[in-house]
C-alpha cells in the first residue's frame, strides 16, 4: 500500500512529513507527468473510489503538490488512499476541483464542518476558504446560526485555533446574548447546550465568549462587512473581491 504523507496537525499548512523530505511545493525538481494523468484517491474504509485529474489536485493542493512528487510512492503509483476521511466531504471536494461553487450544494452545518476539517487538514487553502464561504451563506440565508453544538464538534475535530471555530463561536455567543429567549425556551437548544457544556474546552470558551461580548459586542458575525474568516496564510492575496482582511 502507499505511503501517504501523515496528516497535518491542526493549524499546520499540509507540507510533506518530516520523516523524509521529498520534492515540496515550488521546488526546481522537474514534473515527469502529463496534465491528462488519472490520480485514484480511495477514501475511507471501504475505500470508495475517485479519480481526479492529477493536475487538477497538484494546481488547487500544497498537499498534493508534495504527496504527488516523483519521489513518493503516490507520484509514483498515482494512487492515494486517505482511510480516515469523510466520504461526502471529499465527494464535495472533487466537485469543487470541477468548478462547482460549494453554497450551491446545500449541505448543513455539519457537512460543511467535515468539509472544512478535511480542507484544514489536508492544506487546500482555497477549498477551506470556500467552505467558508458557504458556511456563512448558510446562515445568512435563515438557517439558525446559534447551534453551540457546532463549538463542541469543532473543538473535537481539532480545529479550535481557525476562522471557522472563531465564526461559530461569535455566532453563538451573539445570538445568547441578544436572543436569550431562544435559548430559554426552545428545549432542543437547552439539550445542545447542556451537551455542549459536557465538554469543558466549548464551556469555558462560551463564557469567555460572553464576557468579551458584554465589554465589546460585535456584529453577527454571518453579515459582519470587511471579514471574511478566511485564511490567507504567507500574506497572499485573497481570491474573494469583498474580503479585506
Ligand atoms: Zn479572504
Amino acid at each position: 500500500m502507499a505511503s501517504t504523507p501523515s496528516s497535518q496537525s491542526a493549524g499546520a499548512v499540509a507540507s510533506p512529513s518530516t520523516q523524509s523530505t521529498p520534492p515540496g511545493p515550488g521546488s526546481e525538481t522537474p514534473r515527469k507527468f502529463a496534465a491528462s494523468e488519472i490520480v485514484a484517491l480511495f477514501v475511507g474504509k471501504k475505500r470508495k473510489k475517485f479519480e481526479i485529474r492529477k493536475d487538477l489536485l497538484i494546481a488547487k493542493s500544497t498537499y498534493f503538490q508534495a504527496a504527488l512528487a516523483a519521489d513518493w510512492e503516490e507520484g509514483k503509483s498515482n494512487e492515494v488512499y486517505w482511510d480516515d476521511e469523510d466520504v461526502e466531504a471529499v465527494s464535495v471536494f472533487v466537485d469543487w476541483l470541477y468548478g462547482r461553487d460549494v453554497a450551491v450544494l446545500g449541505l448543513t452545518a455539519s457537512s460543511l464542518l467535515f468539509c472544512y476539517d478535511l480542507a484544514h487538514k489536508r492544506g487546500i487553502v482555497s477549498f477551506k476558504n470556500d467552505v467558508m464561504n458557504a458556511f456563512r451563506k448558510w446562515h445568512a440565508d435563515g438557517n439558525f446560526g446559534c447551534n453551540p453544538i457546532l463549538i463542541q464538534h469543532s473543538n473535537g475535530r481539532g480545529l479550535s485555533d481557525t476562522p471557522l471555530h472563531d465564526c461559530i463561536l461569535r455566532s453563538v455567543v451573539e445570538g445568547m446574548v441578544k436572543r436569550p429567549n431562544e435559548f430559554l425556551e426552545r428545549e432542543d437548544l437547552a439539550t445542545r447546550l447542556d451537551r455542549t457544556s459536557e465538554n469543558s474546552d466549548s464551556s469555558r470558551q462560551i463564557i469567555d465568549g460572553i464576557l468579551r461580548y458584554l465589554s465589546a459586542p460585535w456584529p453577527n458575525p454571518h453579515y459582519e462587512k470587511g471579514s471574511c474568516y478566511h485564511d490567507h496564510p504567507d500574506g497572499k492575496a485573497c481570491e474573494t473581491e469583498k474580503c479585506n482582511k
